[in-house]
C-alpha cells in the first residue's frame, strides 16, 4: 500500500493545526506549528488565511482526517464507502472504522509514539493479535482481541520508551493496557466519543455525497 513519504510537518502547516504526526516532537518547542505556523512552500509566509466556507471547508476536513490516519485518497474513499453501507451515521461509522485499524490500536495502546511508527511496527512483524502475527496495518480489531508486542520485540528501545510514556498520554476507554506484559485488550468497539479528534465528520460525508 502506497504511503506519503514527504515531510509530515508540512501537512500540519497546510492544515494550520497540530495533527500530532511525529510523536514526542509534537509536544516540544521544535514543533513546526510552534515555530513556522504559516503555509508551506516558497510563498507560504505571504499567503493570507482567508475564511474557508463550503467546498473548501469540506475538503480541508477530509484532508485533515486522511492525514491524521496516514491514508491516501483511494484507501480513505474505500473506508467511506464501507461506512456508508453500514447502519447508523456514516460520518461516525467512518471514524470508528479508522479507529479500529491495527496501526491506530497499537498507537492508542502506547506501543508507538505516532501512528506512522505504529504502522512500521505492524508492517515489520512486531505485533501479534490473539497470539498470531499480523503485519497488516489496516487489519480491523474486534471486541475481545488481544493485541501484543511479540516476545523478542519487548526490548526494542522505541517500544519500551513509548510504553513508559503512555501514562502522560492515556489509553482510551475501549482499550485496556497491560503495560508489564506489553499487551492490550479490545474491551469494546470504539464509539464517536472515544475519537478525541477535532474533526467535523459531517463535512466529509457532505463532500463525498456531492
Ligand atoms: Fe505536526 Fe508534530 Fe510536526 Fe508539530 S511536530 S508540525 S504537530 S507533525
Amino acid at each position: 500500500m502506497a504511503t506519503y513519504r514527504g515531510s509530515v510537518c508540512r501537512l500540519c502547516r497546510r492544515e494550520s493545526m497540530k495533527l500530532f504526526l511525529k510523536g514526542d516532537r509534537c509536544f516540544k518547542d521544535s514543533c513546526a506549528i510552534e515555530k513556522r505556523n504559516f503555509f508551506p512552500g516558497q510563498h507560504g509566509h505571504s499567503r493570507r488565511r482567508s475564511k474557508i466556507v463550503g467546498y473548501g471547508l469540506q475538503l480541508r476536513e477530509k484532508q485533515k482526517v486522511k492525514r491524521i490516519y496516514g491514508l491516501l485518497e483511494r484507501q480513505f474513499h474505500g473506508y467511506f464507502e464501507k461506512a456508508a453501507r453500514q447502519k447508523g451515521v456514516t460520518g461516525e461509522n467512518l471514524l470508528v472504522i479508522l479507529e479500529r485499524r491495527l496501526d491506530n490500536t497499537v498507537y492508542r495502546l502506547g506501543f508507538a509514539s505516532s501512528r506512522h511508527q505504529a504502522r512500521q511496527l505492524v508492517g515489520h512483524g512486531h505485533i501479534r493479535v490473539n497470539d498470531r502475527k499480523v503485519n497488516i496495518p489496516s487489519f480491523q480489531v474486534k471486541t475481545g482481541d488481544l493485541v501484543s508486542v511479540r516476545e523478542k520485540s519487548k526490548k526494542v528501545p522505541n517500544i519500551v520508551y513509548s510504553v513508559e510514556m503512555v501514562g502522560s498520554r492515556g489509553v482510551p476507554g475501549w482499550l485496556e493496557l497491560d503495560s508489564s506484559n506489553f499487551s492490550g485488550k479490545v474491551l469494546t468497539l470504539p464509539v464517536r466519543d472515544d475519537v478525541n479528534l477535532p474533526v467535523q465528520e459531517r463535512l466529509i460525508v457532505e463532500l463525498y455525497s456531492k
